[in-house]
């Protein structure tokens, strides 16, 4: 038995005991730092947090505690702010056309804000006013 520090992918360190054969050990190793760190995998971390950002005249939608879903972020355009700690883009509330899509993109990964949960069913309502008066 032996204990190693292990480097996980998510940047965590921790001190593990592996047992068994110099070369399994050496597989165990290279595939633990290959994973995140149980803390980093445990369902009890923060979900994703979004949030409707004002920056300066614009507005952007911010990701913070985004781990988990930043390759998916990467993904759909969003950009990485050192300072913020959080994963964002640009987005314009007061057009349907720009913000329904991009919160589509998000809200099934997400716990979203109240801004945006309250866009949202002003948006739901706004399309059922415009369907009936279409109809
Ligand atoms: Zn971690």
């Amino acid at each position: 038995m032996a204990k190693y520090r292990v480097t996980y992918s998510c940047g965590h360190e921790r001190e593990v005991q592996l047992f068994g054969p110099l070369k399994e050990r050496d597989r165990k190793l290279t595939w633990l730092a290959s994973q995140v760190c149980p803390d980093c995998a445990s369902p009890a971390r923060p979900k994703p947090q979004a949030r409707l950002v004002k920056d300066g005249d614009h507005y952007r939608i911010q990701v913070t505690d985004a781990f988990p879903i930043k390759d998916y972020l990467k993904g759909i355009g969003y950009r990485w702010d050192p300072d913020r700690k959080a994963w964002w883009r640009p987005v314009n509330p007061a057009d349907p056309a720009d913000l329904v899509p991009a919160w589509g993109q998000l809200r099934d990964h997400v716990d979203p804000d109240p801004d945006l949960s309250r866009l949202e069913r002003a948006w739901e309502s706004e399309q059922v006013r415009r369907y009936r008066t279409d109809d």
